[in-house]
């Protein structure tokens, strides 16, 4: 089986104001890290095809947020249904 990233079947949605990191999921979807960037503590992740979002902490510097971010692209296969 091939974990490869592929790239997206589907059309990007908008990019939303403070959308720092955009990675396309395994499953073709999208995680977006939003936030005001590496030196603040408010940046947080949310993913397009299952609604998972950043937790433990909610927010937190980019550092912290942008592995999780990536970890949760490589594993999500929901897509999107928009
Ligand atoms: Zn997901």
């Amino acid at each position: 089986m091939s974990t490869a990233v592929r790239a997206s079947a589907f059309t990007e949605p908008a990019r939303p104001k403070g959308l720092l990191i955009r990675f396309v999921t395994t499953g073709g979807s999208y995680v977006d890290v939003t936030g005001s960037g590496e030196n603040a503590h408010d940046n947080r992740w949310s993913c397009h095809g299952c609604g998972d979002s950043s937790r433990s902490p909610e927010a937190s510097y980019l550092f912290r947020i942008r592995p999780d971010a990536n970890d949760h692209a490589t594993a999500c296969r929901a897509i999107l249904l928009t």
